[in-house]
């Protein structure tokens, strides 16, 4: 017997959780299954909106003006900017005090591990303190074992990139940890628990480093370190450092994998569990049925669970299997395919046509994915919806290049909360 729910959602990255929140919202019983964990464990756990133009232009600071230009088939010229605005007061009141720039339209300037500044239009609480906008000289302290982040480097990036502060960088030691490939989360266990560590005297962790870095401080107002400062006490451990260093102590985000990520991916778990969304992980959507009776609607997906093919049935779908990175595409020798559905997927026929040699250049590759019409269902190559009862959201959606755009999480954002509140609401209709 298959298992019954008003909407399934298939895939648990930021858009899967996002439709399924806002599906649950409309009270309906709401199911998410998902194959793997998503790519927001390697995201830096910004939510960027529209940071750069499609052609580049930018950064932009109100990417909601940028919108009406946007070319026809791009995602958020599908939901529109006041979607996007809901999604974003969605967002906030999931995210409550552990995101900031809730309330304005603009777009803020992060510091970028490479020293670079990168608009984003909500980001976490533990980053606030380092925008590049504010005026107060800053410290960034590297690890040793960290070489990811060259404090020193990034420091001198910014300043040559004209940021309208000071800033100094420096590389120290983390006090108790020796060596060179321990996990982000050791960093953060030591600082959440305080551990004894065996540099100054046996002192706890955060007073090791505080003591470490205090002699660097030189009047700077705020220190940057990059972000593994606490998991589940991170702002205890800011603050604390922040006491004792007599200065502001911001995260820098930093390249996969990702403790801010880890965080946002917690956050949206949580809530999803506090709306009652039934989470099954590690299940991958194998097939489909179409509803018998032909009326372009999909009557049940097959879930594979161990090997054992379990059919799951609803009376909306999202499909939220991510792109390319997250196999929610899939591309071989001769295609560019959707592997569940088989839902159109426009590419040009020449593989040789689907990248271009610039590395760095216009990819076509990085906009494939699925057309949908402003319901975000998703097209068939005539244009009309595949099934009456199928919606896409996220990575999925053509049309974009999140990479190039500065806006991956906010198509997963805008996308996901249309998608499932519209799903949410059809079945209210029924
Ligand atoms: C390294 C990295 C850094 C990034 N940094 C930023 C950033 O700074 N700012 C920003 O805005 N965006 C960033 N992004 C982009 C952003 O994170 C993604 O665009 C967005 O999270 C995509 O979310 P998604 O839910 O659509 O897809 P995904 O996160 O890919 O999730 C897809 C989910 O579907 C599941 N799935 C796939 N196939 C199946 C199946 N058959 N059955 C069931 N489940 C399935 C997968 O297991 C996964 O859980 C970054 C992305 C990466 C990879």
């Amino acid at each position: 017997m298959a298992i019954e729910d008003d909407v399934l959602v298939i895939g648990g990255g930021l858009a899967g959780a996002t439709a399924a929140l806002a599906a649950a919202d409309q009270g309906g019983r709401v199911r998410l299954v998902s194959a793997k964990q998503s790519t927001l464990r390697h995201a830096s756990g910004l939510i960027d909106v529209l940071g750069y133009t499609p052609s580049g232009e930018g950064p932009l600071s109100d990417p909601f003006a940028a919108i009406p230009d946007l070319p026809r088939g791009h995602p958020y010229e599908r939901v529109g900017p006041d979607a996007v605005h809901e999604a974003l007061d969605f967002f906030d009141a999931i995210a409550g005090d552990a995101y900031a720039g809730a309330g304005t339209e603009s777009n803020a300037l992060v510091m970028t591990f490479g020293g670079t500044v990168k608009p984003t239009a909500r980001y976490p609480t533990a980053t606030a303190a380092g925008l590049a906008s504010d005026d107060r000289d800053a410290l960034l302290v590297g690890f040793e074992t960290l070489p990811d982040f060259d404090a020193p480097l990034s420091a001198a990036h910014l300043e040559s990139a004209g940021v309208p502060f000071a800033v100094r960088g420096v590389t120290v030691r983390f006090p108790g940890l020796a060596r060179d490939d321990a996990k982000l989360t050791r960093y953060a266990h030591l600082l959440d628990r305080d551990e004894r560590v065996s540099a100054a005297g046996g002192s706890g962790a955060r007073e090791a480093l505080a003591a470490t870095v205090e002699p660097h401080v030189a009047g700077a107002s705020r220190v940057g370190f990059p972000a593994v400062l606490g998991d589940e006490r991170a702002d205890e451990v800011r603050a604390d450092l922040a006491d004792r260093l007599g200065a502001e102590v911001f995260e820098v985000p930093m390249g996969p994998p990702s403790l801010p990520g880890v965080r946002l991916e917690e956050l949206l778990y949580d809530a999803l569990s506090d709306a009652g969304v039934r989470v099954t992980t590690g299940v991958p959507v194998v097939d489909y049925e179409p509803d018998a009776e032909g009326a372009g609607r999909i009557d049940r997906v097959v879930v594979d669970r161990n090997g054992t093919d379990v059919p799951h049935r609803a009376d909306q779908y999202v499909l939220a299997t991510g792109g390319l990175v997250g196999k929610g595409v899939r591309s071989d020798r001769e295609r560019v395919f959707e592997p569940i559905f088989d839902c159109h997927v426009p590419h040009p026929a020449d593989r040789y046509d689907w990248f271009v040699d610039d590395a760095f250049g216009d990819q076509p590759y990085a906009k494939f994915g699925l057309p949908v019409d402003r319901d975000l269902r998703p097209l068939d190559a005539t244009g009309d919806p595949e099934f009456a009862n199928l919606r896409a959201a996220g990575a999925i959606v053509g049309g974009y290049d999140f990479a190039a755009e500065k806006s991956g999480a906010g198509v997963s954002l805008a996308t996901g909360s249309v998608a499932g509140r519209g799903a949410g609401a059809e079945v209210n209709d029924r």
